[in-house]
């Protein structure tokens, strides 16, 4: 499966597109009302047939509704019957149920294998008008899904998920694995069965940070609904894009030198609602999440592996040279002595190694010391 994005040509014609986009968070409010109102009454869960049943019913005497194609209905019901899935297993971790949103910040609406039809070039047609795109790379592949997105500025986007039966085999080119952490100070750290190095983040957030705040005081003194207000909530929005823009070039850059580098590269899962309540803003600003984005496609390109150790696995705890587990660490411990063995561990060295460590058993490569006590615990 791959996920490739085009930007629509504005144009007059894009606005049957946004109304549809509203239209499709009106639906989607409505069916969390009506979720909401049968459980009141009923006392148990809407399934997601009978709530299809009852908006296409519902869909046939408003025309409103009907701006919305009945595949993006459907994926709508689907969606909201995920996030509810999620909410009744992983609750008790805090997930919350889905719940209504604003129709004007609403994003997109997903078409499956009707509605949509691309007609050679760069033109697609989604309902009964015909759309312009940038074509910045050909559609290989079975299409899958076809979403429109619209951003904060306005402008329209279309995602395609392609399907492409060859996944290409995994190479071993240069018989080296390594064990990465992420940080806070440092942006990861990694260790390679030799040595460990540091990746220092550019925090392009923090360099750019008066320009951002400058922007939101703008807006915040604007009167609402003003010309004015609009302008600088613009302005605001484009200076975020920037930012994203500049660190989603760096991540591009470093995968690849990373990739170049190793053949297998272990990362633990992330636990991205803990890191944000632990340390704040900056998370977001550090983009975990969209580095191991990058990093899988590039290394799936490449013929290389991404192996994730599961974040219950004492990385922090575990003594990388003798398994001795401690019981337990603060945060703010950035060093410490083993009990055991009286070697000095710092936390971000000894977590990338373990981290490699245990990475490098699930694979073929390398000699790899294991350590069951450490995975046991
Ligand atoms: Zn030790």
């Amino acid at each position: 499966m791959k996920t490739l994005k085009f930007k629509l040509y504005n144009h007059k014609r894009n606005r049957f597109l946004k109304q549809s986009i509203n239209a499709a968070g009106v639906i989607y409010n409505h069916c969390i009302a009506l979720h909401k109102r049968y459980y009141r009454m009923w006392g148990k869960h809407l399934s997601c047939a009978k709530l299809q049943a009852h908006i296409a019913k519902l869909r046939k005497r408003n025309s409103f509704w009907q701006l919305v194609g009945s595949q993006a209905v459907q994926d709508i019901c689907q969606r909201i019957e995920k996030a509810y899935q999620l909410f009744f297993n992983y609750h008790k971790q805090g997930v919350k149920p889905p719940g209504f949103k604003k129709v004007k910040k609403y994003k997109s609406f997903t078409l499956k294998q009707a509605g949509y039809k691309f007609l050679g070039d760069n033109r697609v047609k989604i309902g009964s008008r015909v759309y312009q795109f940038w074509k910045s790379r050909e559609i290989e592949g079975t299409v899958k899904t076809l979403t429109i997105k619209r951003t904060l500025l306005g402008e329209l986007f279309m995602v395609v998920v392609v399907d492409n039966a060859t996944e290409p085999e995994i190479k071993f080119e240069t018989g080296r694995i390594a064990g990465f952490d992420f940080g806070l100070k440092t942006f990861l750290t990694y260790f390679d069965a030799t040595n460990t190095e540091k990746i220092e983040s550019p925090q392009f957030l923090a360099q750019l940070l008066n320009t951002v705040q400058k922007a939101s005081k703008q807006l915040s003194r604007k009167l609402k609904g003003s010309a004015n207000r609009e302008r600088a909530r613009k302005h605001l929005v484009r200076q975020h894009e920037d930012i994203a823009n500049r660190r989603r070039d760096w991540f591009w850059k470093l995968t690849h030198e990373l990739t170049n580098r190793f053949d297998a590269l272990c990362f633990e899962t992330l636990n991205l609602k803990g890191m944000q309540r632990l340390w704040g803003r900056k998370v977001s600003d550090l983009a975990f999440g969209e580095f191991l984005q990058i990093l899988e496609w590039v290394a799936t390109k490449k013929g290389k592996k991404v192996i994730f150790v599961d974040r219950w696995y004492p990385s922090s705890k575990t003594c990388s040279s003798c398994s001795h587990v401690l019981e337990k660490l603060d945060l703010s411990t950035r060093e410490w002595r083993c009990p055991s063995c009286q070697l000095v561990n710092g936390r971000d060295e000894n977590a990338c190694r373990n981290i490699q460590m245990v990475g490098a058993s699930t694979t073929g490569l390398g000699n790899v010391r294991q350590s069951p006590t450490a995975i046991a615990a």
